[in-house]
Formats: C-alpha cells, sequence, structure tokens
C-alpha cells in the first residue's frame, strides 16, 4: 500500500492509474468497519486509493473539528487488511491556503436536512471532493449511503459540473444492534451508546408505517420523532422524496428517503434509510441508482 503524505507526492499514483481504473473513497479518517466495507466495495472497479483528511471548512464554528479523532497509525493498519492500493493523506496546506480562493457552492439537494441545520457543511464537502477529483483523478468514487444528503449533493455536483467521475453509494454498515457506525459513536458513554439506539428505531417505526399503508408524511414524521424522545434534542426526522429530496405532504409510490437528525450527548448523530415504496411494499434501495455496487 503506498502512503502519500503530500500533494507532491500524487505522481506516485501514476503507475496505479496506468494498470487500472482508479477508484477514490474519501474519508476523514477514524476509520470503522463501515469505511473498510466501502474501501472492499471499491475494490471491485479498480485500483482503490482511499484520502485521509478531517476537512475543517465543512465544520461550522462550535462544531467538533478540533475533538474530531484522528489517528493514522491505527487507519494505517486498519487499511493494511484491505485491498486499498494508496492511501492519501494531506495537510491542510496541501488542500487550502490561498486567501479568497475559488470554492464550491452546494446545489438545491444541500438545502434543507442537514444542510439546513450546518449552514455551509455541503459547500465545504464538495469543496473538498472537488479538490481531490482533481488531485488523484478518479475514474470512480464511492460514498456511502449513511450520508445520503452528502451523496446525493455529490451526485447533483458531479452532473452539473460534468465531472468525469462515476459515483456509486455503498449500504450503510452497522453495529448488531443496529447503530449506524459512525467516527462520532466514539464520544459516547455506554448509557448515551443505548440512547443511540433511538436513531435506527425511528427509521424502523417510519417503515413500519409505510408498510402499514400510511401514506402521510406527516404521520410518518410524528412517528419517527416519537422515537427519537430518547434523544437529548431532534434535529429533523422527515421523508423526502428521491433523488432530489424535496418534501412532500402525500408519499406517492417510488423512492423516498426517512431521514433523522439527533443529539445524544456530545455526539450529533444521524440516519437514513431509501426506501422504494410500490403500493403495498416497501424495499430497501439505493440513493444513486447504480446497480451492482450500490445494492451489494
Ligand atoms: P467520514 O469519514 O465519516 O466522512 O465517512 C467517509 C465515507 O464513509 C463517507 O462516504 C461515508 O458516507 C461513509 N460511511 C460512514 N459511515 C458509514 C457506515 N456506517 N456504513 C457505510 N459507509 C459509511
Amino acid at each position: 500500500m503506498i502512503l502519500i503524505r503530500g500533494a507532491g507526492e500524487l505522481g506516485r499514483l501514476a503507475a496505479l492509474r496506468d494498470a487500472a481504473p482508479l477508484v477514490l473513497v474519501p474519508t476523514m479518517g477514524a476509520l470503522h468497519d463501515g469505511h473498510l466495507a466501502l474501501v472492499r466495495q471499491a475494490a471491485r472497479y479498480g485500483a482503490v486509493v482511499v484520502t485521509i483528511f478531517v476537512n475543517p471548512t465543512q465544520f461550522g464554528p462550535g462544531e467538533d473539528f478540533a475533538a474530531y479523532p484522528r489517528d493514522l497509525d491505527g487507519d494505517l493498519a486498519l487499511l493494511a487488511g484491505t485491498p486499498a492500493a494508496a492511501v492519501f493523506a494531506p495537510a491542510v496546506d496541501d488542500m487550502y491556503g490561498r486567501p479568497g480562493e475559488v470554492t464550491i457552492r452546494a446545489g438545491r439537494r444541500a438545502d434543507g436536512l442537514c444542510g439546513a441545520r450546518r449552514p455551509g457543511h455541503f459547500d465545504g464537502v464538495l469543496t473538498v471532493v472537488a479538490k481531490l477529483f482533481g488531485m488523484v483523478r478518479p475514474d470512480v468514487a464511492v460514498f456511502g449511503r449513511k450520508d445520503a444528503q452528502q451523496c446525493l449533493a455529490l451526485a447533483q455536483m458531479v452532473a452539473d459540473l460534468r465531472l468525469p467521475v462515476r459515483l456509486l453509494d455503498a449500504p450503510t454498515v452497522r453495529e448488531p444492534d443496529g447503530l449506524a457506525m459512525s467516527s462520532r459513536n466514539r464520544y459516547l458513554d455506554a448509557k448515551q451508546r443505548q440512547r443511540a439506539l433511538c436513531l435506527p428505531r425511528a427509521l424502523a417505526a417510519g417503515r413500519a408505517c409505510l408498510e402499514a399503508g400510511e401514506r402521510s408524511a406527516a404521520a410518518v414524521e410524528t412517528a419517527m420523532s416519537g422515537a427519537l424522545a430518547a434523544a437529548d434534542s431532534l434535529d429533523y426526522a422527515a421523508v423526502r422524496l428521491l433523488p432530489e429530496l424535496e418534501e412532500t405532504s402525500s408519499i406517492p409510490d417510488g423512492r423516498v428517503l426517512l431521514a433523522v437528525a439527533a443529539r445524544v450527548g456530545p455526539a450529533r448523530l444521524i440516519d437514513n434509510l431509501a426506501l422504494r415504496v410500490d403500493r403495498g411494499f416497501v424495499a430497501e434501495t439505493d440513493l444513486l441508482g447504480g446497480g451492482e455496487a450500490a445494492g451489494a
């Protein structure tokens, strides 16, 4: 596995690029099995380049940029057990530096949900991913369905800026009790960890409503927010249409996203479930319609 610590060394990717398509898996490190599953899926498409960068521009004032866990040695040890071909772990000044530099402004898919709660967050995500695309020049990039709005906002950027990269979304990896894996789960003590189960339970409650034939978005949202009473505060419990994330009062047949965000102790946690609703039938689906990888 090649380790690239600075932008000046990116030429070392040339040998990989000559041999196979390059597949990018951007992360902020503090890796867990969800990230590693992304790497394994990505390896089906070519030589995997994992990036590890805690991106300052996607954190707002008062958010956890300083506290965010950083453990490059631990991450490299975990990646050594995966098919990752290279790791790019740049410094902040490899990625940013010039005053007044060009940034990306996220499109409409970033307006609600986390975009409304974290102003500028998706601008920061899209800007850093656009830079990573320019630096690594991947053929394919893989993102987790757990961050559904991020995935959809990135897909809008790729489409609108005509970027020559194919995006795939990978399923959410969960702990055995249903909690979505997240680097931020490290912030939770044992009691908070138990209470955090209210997020997957809220999604299950929303899904159960749909399976019982409920088609009022407000009723599904009420069921989800009821389950989130165990959280310390609720950011949102929402039903949105896929892929554009429009609000709806009545849920039509088609693809919908159940999305929740809540604070438990020191952690702001999110979770999502993408569902296809077809009359009485409700089944989990992907976000980007990427087929094989997305459904695997
Ligand atoms: P992060 O390091 O949290 O920025 O995440 C890096 C990538 O891993 C993003 O594409 C996330 O959506 C994805 N990811 C994070 N948690 C999970 C999970 N539990 N299952 C699958 N993918 C995940």
